[in-house]
């Protein structure tokens, strides 16, 4: 006969499947982008971002204030005086303070070249009329196709009337950055070509001009969030390092970002950093940031997971406890059953004779009943509890009447098995409102266990008497006793302890987690003091402030 091994697919443990299918994506998840964000900081990822959208921002703002430097150019040579009318020279300077010089060549030799009256008493200006009016002569007279040439080709290429260039010009012992408009006056014609044209100088384009052309780029956004810090602007020259002009949100420090203009203000050159902070700072937050929220991400799994932890593992321990029950259950019903089914039986048959055997098998059918009954009520209690419809009848009770009576129906039993049975009840216990089965099967659960787990040393003790405002019933025995760390837990449903003197003990686990239901219920606590091999104390003890409360406002 060949034997044949059937390999059969064992199911993992929950707390596998769940550490496999939760914790290790998430953990791999978490370590993935971990190693990402190493990953940015060491290509210095964020820096260049950055770098690239403050040349970005550079190049809009190069373009918009050129835009600007034509519409203000354009605006202004509409009210420039026609070819005819060159003394108008001094009423269109007057009209525009912003202007420092303006010309108009009709022809070679013909040049009439003007400067802000008002500024003519200052020696340095007047020497720069006098260098300029003369340099442009000698250029026109030369140069006025090449420079007609270049303002038409302006005028077909970008659709603009005037053609805008920049250059130092003397002023003083300083250069001055001056901005040269050229276009065709009003009259010039084909056959009688004319050049018009006027000068920004360095004191308008420093003070007026380029603050307001940069205010438009980058309006004032000065802000406090240190990952998201507002551009600032500056533009310098070429060889100086100090700004000619910055916008709002500037407050020092060499630009981190530059670009030259390529027209309109040649040898001009703009600058970015943000603002109150360097791009490495910015990049360092960035990376601390993302760094602080994995850390808290991880934080948080962890937390998650000890909590998924505890709660799975619970529960296993629950379905456990409660397969545990059930075969418990079972066995206690059976024992009984099959008890009573046997003398019973004996009985019917005949076959007993003496007066004293049938007196002897009626008492065993009577106890195993009453212990079924209590098996039953148990559970019965016990489900009605989990449901919430357990109800309490709460009435004026003898203490002392209650405790005597639910023991004198055990106590024959007791002594019969061999205990030492010792009953201390105190005088003048007050009167409590409880309710009378349920605290009679508290008792009794405890008696019932203080029997069952006594095996050598046969003793048990009740005793009922008044301490601190309460009314304490308290149950002990020499038995087997129960360690510290399980002195909790036997309270919970279904729980028993894992010894084997328990083992070999028939219990469902759930008397005592009914003891301290109906306890809480009456606003009292129950209590153990228990060492193993040594035997344990019970107490439960009850409110009487609560009892002498309720009877007055009954
Ligand atoms: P059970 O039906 O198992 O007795 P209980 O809820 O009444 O259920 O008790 C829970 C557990 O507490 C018991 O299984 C036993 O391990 C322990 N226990 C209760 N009373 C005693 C006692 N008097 N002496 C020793 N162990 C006890």
């Amino acid at each position: 006969m060949v034997k044949r091994t059937l390999r059969r697919w064992r199911k993992p443990p929950p707390m596998l499947v769940f550490m496999l299918a939760v914790m290790l994506p998430a953990a791999a998840l978490i370590i993935a982008s971990a190693s990402y964000v190493r990953h940015i900081q060491r290509g210095k990822m964020v820096e260049a971002a950055i770098q690239l959208d403050y040349q970005h921002i550079l190049k809009i703002a190069e373009k918009r204030i050129v835009e600007r430097a034509y519409e203000t150019s354009e605006k202004a040579s509409t009210s420039f005086p026609d070819v005819d009318h060159s003394e108008e020279l001094d009423t269109f300077l007057t009209t525009h303070p912003e202007i420092a010089h303006a010309f108009l060549w009709t022809g070679k030799g013909d040049l009439d070249f003007r400067s802000q009256p008002g500024r003519m008493t200052d020696p340095d200006f007047q020497a720069e009329h006098k260098e300029l009016s003369s340099e442009l002569r000698d250029v026109f007279d030369m140069w006025s196709e090449d420079h007609i040439a270049m303002v038409k080709k302006n005028e077909v290429m970008e659709g603009r009337h005037v053609y805008i260039t920049s250059e130092p010009v003397a002023r003083g012992s300083k250069m001055q950055y001056e901005s040269f408009v050229y276009f065709l006056p009003r009259g010039s014609t084909h056959e009688h070509p004319a050049l018009a044209g006027f000068v920004y100088d360095e004191d308008y384009l420093k003070n007026s001009f380029f603050p307001q052309a940069l205010n438009e780029v980058l309006p004032d956004q000065k802000g406090n969030d240190p990952s998201h810090p507002p551009p600032s602007i500056t533009i310098r020259k070429e060889k100086e390092q100090t700004p000619l002009a910055a916008s709002v949100c500037w407050n020092g420090g060499a630009p981190e970002v530059e670009r030259g203009f390529d027209s309109v203000f040649p040898h001009l050159i703009l600058g970015i950093r943000p603002y109150g902070t360097t791009i490495a700072e910015i990049s360092n937050h960035w990376t601390h940031l993302a760094f602080g929220g994995l850390g808290a991400l991880s934080l948080l799994m962890g937390g998650g997971m000890i909590l998924a932890y505890r709660n799975v593992s619970r529960e296993l321990a629950l379905a456990r406890l409660k397969s545990d029950f059930v075969s418990n259950v079972s066995h206690e019903l059976r024992t009984p059953l099959s008890l009573i089914r046997l003398y019973a039986e004996t009985l019917e048959l005949g076959r007993i004779s003496s007066p004293g055997k049938h007196q002897e098998y009626y008492e065993i059918i009577r106890k195993e009943s009453e212990r079924l009954t209590s098996l039953i009520n148990n559970i019965l209690d016990f489900s009605r509890i989990e449901a919430g419809k357990k109800e309490y009848s709460f009435r004026e009770t003898d203490m002392a009447d209650l405790v005597r009576s639910t023991l004198d129906s055990y106590r024959f039993e007791i002594e019969q098995n061999g205990f030492q049975f010792e009953q201390k009840i105190d005088n003048d216990l007050p009167q409590l409102r409880v309710d009378r089965e349920a605290i009679a099967r508290s008792l009794l659960n405890l008696v019932n266990n203080a029997v069952k787990y006594s095996a050598t040393e046969k003793y048990l003790g009740v005793h009922l008497y008044r301490r601190n405002g309460g009314v304490n019933i308290e149950v002990v025995d020499h038995g087997i006793g129960i360690p510290l760390k399980e002195q909790l837990k036997i309270f919970e449903k279904f729980y028993r302890v894992g010894d084997p003197l328990v083992h070999n003990t028939k219990g469902s686990g759930l008397g005592l987690s009914l003891v301290r239901h109906i306890v809480l219920a009456h606003g009292g606590v129950v209590a153990v003091e228990s060492a193993p091999g040594r035997g344990s104390r019970f107490i439960i003890t009850l409110p009487v402030q609560n009892s002498e409360v309720q009877q007055v406002s009954a």
